[in-house]
Formats: C-alpha cells, sequence, structure tokens
C-alpha cells in the first residue's frame, strides 16, 4: 500500500477551516516555490504578505541559524539580546517609545486594545472603553479582535463577543465626529490604513488626519494596525508615514520576522508606560529566533529598498491599467488590490495552474510580493495574471 497523499491526510485529520488550493508546497527559493511534483511558481503572495524577502532568503536563514544554534527559548522572565536590540530598531526607525512582542496579528490587536482601555482607565475611570474600529475593517480571529473587525460576517457562531466596539463607516469623518460628540465612552479608534482583507482599500488621507486631530483633541487614542500594510510593504516603513499622522499605539505581525510567527505593539510617549508589570505578557513572544529574524528583516528596509518597492508597485498598476479584464487597480506600493470583470478566486485557480500565485481579497485579485521580487520575475509574473484575466474576462 503506498503512503497516505497529503490530501488524505488533509481530509482525515485537519480541521477544515481552510478552503485550500489543491498543491503542496515543499521548498522555496526567493520568489520562486516547487511543489510536491517539482513543479515551479512565482510567488506574488509571500504566504499573505509574510515572507519579506521570500522563501528561504540567505541573509534571513543566516540570521536565523545562527540563533537556532545559540539560544533559542527561555521565556520573558530573562532578557535576551535579540529582543533588546529588536526593540531598539523600531522605536529608532518610528520614533515610538516603546515596544510590547507577541506571535501574531491578533495578538498585537489584543494587547493594543488592552493598553487603549487601561489608559482610559488610569485617567478617566471605568466607564471609558469603546474601540472605534471601521466597517470593513480585519483585525483577527479572536473573539475580541473579531468583535473589533468591522464586518458582520465575522459576527456569528461565537456569541457572546466582547463588548466596547463600536464600527463607523470608513473615509465618513462626519459619522466619527458625531459617534463622539454623542457618546462619552470612546476611548481609541483603531483603523487600518489600507484595509488590507476587506479588498485592499485605502483610507483617504484627509479623512485620517481629520480624525486623528479630532481623536487628538478628546484624548481618544489613535492605533494603527499594521499588521499587513507594515515593514516595507507599502513603500514606507510602515503605511502611516505616508498618512501625515503620529499614532500612540501600532500593531504590526505578518511580514515582521520574515516567515517566523511574531507580532509587535508600539507605544508613543502617552502610552509607553500604559502597561507594567504584570498587566500583560506572553510566553513566546519576541523569542530570540523571531527577534533574530525581525532584526534582519527590519535592518534590510532601507530607503533604497523602500523606494524599489514603490517603483515596482507603480509598474504592476501600469502594466495593468487599462488592461482587458481589469476594471481597477487599489492599493500602495507591494500591496495591490485588482478588480477584474471575472471571478478572482477562478482567476486565481488558472495563475496557479500557469505557475504563478496570487491572492484574493473580497472581489479582487491582491498580490502581496516579496519586497526584493527581481524585475524580471515581477515582470514575467505579472504577463501570465494579465493575460489569464484577459482570457477569463
Ligand atoms: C492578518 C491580519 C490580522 C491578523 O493577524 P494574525 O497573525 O492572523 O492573527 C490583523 N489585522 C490585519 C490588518 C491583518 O491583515
Amino acid at each position: 500500500m503506498s503512503a497516505p497523499s497529503y490530501k488524505e491526510l488533509d481530509t482525515t485529520y485537519i480541521a477544515h477551516t481552510y478552503g485550500r488550493f489543491d498543491v503542496c508546497f515543499e521548498k522555496g527559493d526567493g520568489v520562486l516555490l516547487y511543489d510536491t511534483t517539482g513543479k515551479e511558481y512565482i510567488d506574488l503572495g509571500s504566504g499573505i504578505g509574510v515572507t519579506a524577502f521570500g522563501s528561504a532568503d540567505a541573509l534571513w536563514q543566516q540570521a536565523v541559524i545562527h540563533q537556532v544554534k545559540r539560544l533559542n527559548h527561555v521565556s520573558n522572565l530573562y532578557h535576551t539580546l535579540p529582543q533588546a536590540t529588536l526593540a531598539e530598531k523600531l522605536c529608532q526607525k518610528t520614533g515610538m517609545k516603546k515596544v510590547f512582542f507577541s506571535n501574531s496579528g491578533a495578538e498585537a490587536n489584543e494587547c493594543a486594545i488592552k493598553t487603549a482601555r487601561k489608559y482610559s482607565a488610569d485617567r478617566y475611570g471605568d466607564e471609558r472603553t469603546t474601540v472605534v474600529t471601521l466597517v470593513n475593517s480585519f483585525h483577527g480571529r479572536t473573539i475580541t479582535t473579531l468583535a473589533a473587525t468591522g464586518q458582520d460576517v465575522f459576527h456569528q457562531h461565537f456569541h457572546p463577543f466582547t463588548k466596547g466596539f463600536a464600527h463607523v463607516p470608513a473615509n465618513d469623518f462626519d459619522a466619527f465626529k458625531q459617534l463622539v460628540d454623542s457618546d462619552s465612552s470612546i476611548c481609541a479608534i483603531m483603523m487600518e490604513m489600507i484595509q488590507g482583507e476587506g479588498g485592499v482599500m485605502p483610507l483617504d488621507a484627509g479623512y485620517v488626519k481629520q480624525v486623528a486631530d479630532y481623536a487628538a483633541a478628546h484624548d481618544i487614542l489613535v492605533v494603527v494596525d499594521e499588521v499587513q500594510t507594515g515593514n516595507g510593504r507599502t513603500g514606507t516603513l510602515y503605511s502611516y508615514m505616508q498618512f501625515g499622522i503620529a499614532p500612540d499605539i501600532v500593531s504590526t505581525a505578518k511580514g515582521l520576522a520574515g516567515g517566523l510567527p511574531m507580532g509587535a505593539t508600539l507605544f508613543n510617549d502617552k502610552t509607553e508606560g500604559v502597561l507594567d508589570a504584570g498587566s500583560h505578557g506572553s510566553t513566546f513572544g519576541g523569542n530570540p529566533i523571531c527577534a533574530a529574524g525581525a532584526v534582519s528583516v527590519i535592518d534590510r528596509i532601507d530607503d533604497a529598498l523602500l523606494s524599489e518597492v514603490k517603483a515596482k508597485g507603480q509598474y504592476i498598476r501600469e502594466a495593468l491599467t487599462g488592461a482587458p479584464g481589469v476594471l481597477s487597480i487599489s492599493g500602495m506600493g507591494l500591496m495591490v488590490g485588482i478588480e477584474t470583470t471575472a471571478d478572482a478566486k477562478a482567476i486565481a485557480n488558472e495563475c496557479l495552474n500557469r505557475g504563478v500565485v496570487v491572492l484574493t481579497a473580497k472581489n479582487k485579485v491582491r498580490l502581496l510580493p516579496a519586497l526584493n521580487i527581481p524585475r524580471d520575475t515581477l515582470k514575467k509574473a505579472v504577463g501570465i495574471l494579465k493575460e489569464v484575466i484577459g482570457e477569463m474576462a
């Protein structure tokens, strides 16, 4: 009898929470992926924006392997050098003051929410607890971050959800203002500068600025969820840097450690002292291996790389704008949403057949390629994608 296939094992033993593509990847090399039959693919998805420098990147590997051989874990009862180094780099590059490390985007957001509530409780008592988020947002899969997520489809099955969230439509300043004026329980507003899972929908810069200014005037904290948009993805280290605001709290994850699970929540001078000893924690958070991977990622996100990210994003937009079957293009840098006449999921499947990995978000094809994707490889993959979109139009 032959060994069971990955599909049989998956069907038998893995909880069926994902609608998976019919492919089993075995190895990667930069932006190339290889499946178990040896077929090669160009990866424009980076494992949902995680492998910031591609698969098995040599510099990242070196940093991680060096750390694997020295010290893998001691817990947060003790100091470790990679974590301390990473915190310094994140603060120096952003002007934020302190960092809390966790293991995922949802956890980074949980920490942001806890911090916002405690900030308010410390100053205004226990009644000022509501965190405002935007309709069509996505903030994670825990009960609390699902409650924060401004999409009704996520508010089924798991009742009761955490209380204390209000959702307002994006790009509608009056709706936010009216809520703040009529509800004294608001302690924070949390938003993605580009709603990723919501279909790669950037917020208007003017709206973001108005909201941030009004919030600041009312001592309402501004929390920016940079889980997907962060770590160079949009052409700046964090996307808020292109919106002219200075957030009180920033959460990030996905690309931060280049393929290892890591979340980070950054605090400014207003919020740096809110979480005190014992008020929050994580067993794995900031562990030396993930931190070493993240240091190598953050070190490489310099001005030269960021201008390449912008230029390559621009290339994708120009190559696809007006192409047959393309209705519109959204996003910033190497975070790109493509609205197509054909079904996005069907396009993703056909691209996979032809050796190109793309993502979807809502009704759009979504691209989150490695930040250092070579131009010729990008050109080849975008050519195939364009062909598929055109043929299926
Ligand atoms: C992916 C994502 C999350 C959740 O991150 P996990 O690591 O899956 O918990 C939260 N917010 C945004 C904006 C995301 O894109």
